[in-house]
């Protein structure tokens, strides 16, 4: 017979090219990345032998037959081999770690049957033999190749298809749309078999299959050339299956935040690029991670020495200054470290309590090793139970709304209150607002939150008679992230009148934050709101920036002293300086003003006596519930 075997030619050329460019290239040493250089190396392979093949049986006549019986051998194996090589492939890309027992049977099943039927086809002649005038046949069972090597390229099909959702949607097509035409190719090869078809159509599909499933960028961090964050975690997901020991160090100059702010980004990026190179040629390339901003991470195990050489040479690299433009920087590292199998167990946890660890450690611990502890995870931990106890009092109407009372000492008497959410658990007992607003803020939940809290103060003051006890109005805490909500005021207006409470008996309390945040949004809201008649008080004055800037700009009609004023003025005569100065200033501006936490008569009598409008502590009273505030306003103005 005579074959057609340019398109193998052309395979080969394709395929030497290829693997040059791709070992040129850094590349990030996953299970899935070996597997394509196998994949590679094996249908080069199976295709020279196939050329090699057309030339022994072409000279069939001089050659001895065992060197033809061999040759054949070898090709068809190493042919059939590519196709569970895929198999493999697939498998690692879709499964990952997750692969089981029959997934490696199926494996062994297909080459077991291959290398047994092949390799005793001289003596059975089932899959090949050659005639008396030495020509090439097929034998009868030929067809169990190709029928082996469609079943593995089909099996992987329906194993990616089952397992697309750790695929994209274009993997996913492409797997589809190449998986078949390679199918196709083989049942082509299979009825033409003079046309050597099937070495070229592999070469196009691992062409393909770079393209569309292997992604080396993924790993990379493109400006720093080192592996990057997603490349670390699957380092520690590999080591985690392994079970082998291993010690992270991470580490981020200290102050990053101000060079980045002096420097300029130009300058800082360049310091960071310096950093990654010399970390690169000190340590072994494949275990520097630079995680992001100037965060790196360095593997260490059993390939890369210890920790306490690692940590001499980077001390002794960072006692010198960087030169970056002619400037010297002095940087010192803050370093900890983790080791595995320790508490942490899988790369989440890892990365989460070298984070907590390098953010907590302090400026006097920078250039000492510190060790991560499992805080950052009993954290996490606590917060994911709390934000799973929030869903549920959600879902269930759970928040508890206490009132504290405040004392207007114009009118001596308590006018208003300040409505305080409580969230209590069977299990986890008191949660603080402090803690949980902010969690609340984070996952999305503060909305639903607040407006369960507004529903709760209108329903209340609807259904009890405070306002026949003197009260005026009541003080709405809301957070920062309502605050940017371009719907609050219709949804608040709207809560208000189901219940039929007047705006006015409403004073919302926002936060420096706020405004800073966006201060439009804010303001269109503020308007809003107050056009129906509710005002607004800015809280915790004093604990931020204080500027005068919102002062002005917002339309206050209290400030909330903080007690972080009022106290210290108890104590020095600075801070009560800077308290008489604080309600000065604030009285100039017109401003009603708050004084919160006062907690006793002497607190108390200086603020009456520096006139300033309301006082708000435990001296009056603690937040209190629905019915001890009532009993509350009973007692004393009833
Ligand atoms: P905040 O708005 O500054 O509330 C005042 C906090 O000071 C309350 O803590 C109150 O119990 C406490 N306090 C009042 N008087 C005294 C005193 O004399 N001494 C001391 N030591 N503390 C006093 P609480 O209820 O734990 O609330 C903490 C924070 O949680 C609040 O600070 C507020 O930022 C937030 N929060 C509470 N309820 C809500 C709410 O319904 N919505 C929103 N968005 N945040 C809330
Ligand atoms: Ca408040
Ligand atoms: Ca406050």
């Amino acid at each position: 017979m005579n074959y057609i075997y340019e398109f193998d030619i052309a395979a080969c050329a394709l395929m030497i090219m290829f693997s040059v460019l791709l070992a040129i290239r850094k590349n990030f040493p996953t299970y899935s990345n070996k597997l394509y250089a196998c994949m590679l190396a094996g249908n080069l392979f199976a295709t020279a032998m196939d050329l090699v093949t057309v030339f022994t049986i072409a000279k069939a006549d001089t050659l001895p037959l065992w060197v033809n019986y061999l040759t054949n051998i070898v090709y068809l194996t190493s042919f059939n081999g590519c196709a569970v090589l895929y198999y493999m492939y697939v498998l690692a890309i879709t499964k990952e770690n997750r692969t089981t027992r029959l997934d490696r049977a199926v494996a062994i099943a297909v080459i077991t049957i291959d290398v047994v039927f092949i390799s005793t086809t001289p003596l059975t002649k089932w899959i090949f033999f050659f005639d008396e005038e030495n020509n090439y046949c097929h034998g009868p069972l030929m067809l169990l190749l190709y029928v082996t090597a469609v079943f593995m390229l089909f099996y992987s099909f329906l194993i990616s298809v089952k397992y697309r959702h750790s695929l994209t949607k274009y993997q996913i097509v492409s797997i589809v749309i190449f998986n078949l035409s390679l199918i196709g190719a083989i049942i082509l090869q299979a009825i033409f078999s003079d046309i050597l078809l099937q070495g070229f159509a592999c070469s196009l599909y691992l062409i393909v299959v770079y393209v569309s499933l292997q992604n080396p960028d993924d790993y990379m961090d493109k400006t720093t050339g080192c592996f990057n964050q997603y490349a670390f975690n699957k380092t520690l997901e590999k080591h985690i299956v392994k079970n082998t020991p291993f010690t992270v160090l991470s580490f981020v100059p200290d102050d990053f935040q101000y060079i980045n702010c002096i420097l300029g980004v130009k300058n800082t990026n360049e310091l960071i690029d310096s950093i990654s190179v010399y970390l690169m040629n000190e340590f072994n390339a494949q275990n520097v991670f630079h995680l992001y901003g100037c965060r790196y991470a360095v593997m260490i195990d059993e390939n890369t020495g210890d920790l306490d050489s690692t940590v001499f040479r980077l001390k002794a690299h960072f006692a010198k200054p960087c030169v970056i433009n002619g400037t010297e920087v002095q940087l010192s590292p803050k370093m900890c470290f983790i080791n595995y199998p320790d508490f942490a167990n899988t790369p989440e946890d890892i990365t989460d309590s070298l984070e907590f660890c390098l953010k907590t450690t302090a400026h006097d611990e920078s250039n000492e090793l510190v060790a991560a502890t499992e805080e950052a995870l009993v954290k996490k931990n606590r917060e994911n139970q709390i934000v799973h106890i929030m869903k549920r009092a959600i879902q269930n109407n759970e928040f508890k709304v206490y009132y504290q009372p405040l004392y207007s000492t114009e009118k001596g008497r308590f006018t208003s209150a300040e409505a305080l959410v409580r969230l209590i658990d069977p299990e986890l007992g008191f949660i603080p607002p402090d803690e949980f607003i902010p969690l609340a803020e984070r996952n999305g939940l503060i909305a639903k939150i607040g407006e369960l809290i507004f529903r709760s103060v209108c329903e209340f003051m609807h259904r009890s008679d405070i306002f026949k006890l003197g009260v005026e109005y009541i003080e709405v805490n809301l957070s920062t992230v309502q605050c940017m909500q371009e719907n609050l005021a219709p949804t608040m207006l709207s809560i208000m009148k189901e219940f039929s409470i007047a705006p006015n008996r409403i004073n919302f309390e926002i936060t420096e934050t706020a405004h800073s945040i966006n201060d439009k949004t804010l303001i269109n809201t503020m308007n809003a709101l107050i056009k129906e008649g509710s005002t607004f008080s800015m809280d915790d004055y004093g604990t931020g920036f204080s500027t005068a800037n919102y002062l002005i700009r917002l339309p206050l009609y209290i400030v909330k002293i903080d007690k972080s004023i009022l106290w210290p003025a108890m104590k020095s005569e600075e801070a009560m300086n800077v308290l008489k100065h604080t309600v000065m200033m604030l009285k100039s501006l017109n401003k009603g003003i708050v004084v919160e936490g006062v907690e006793d008569e002497a607190m108390a009598s200086l603020l009456i006596d520096m006139g300033v409008e309301f006082l708000q502590g435990y001296y009056y009273s603690k937040p209190i519930p629905e019915q001890s505030y009532i009993e509350f306003l009973q007692e004393h103005q009833g």
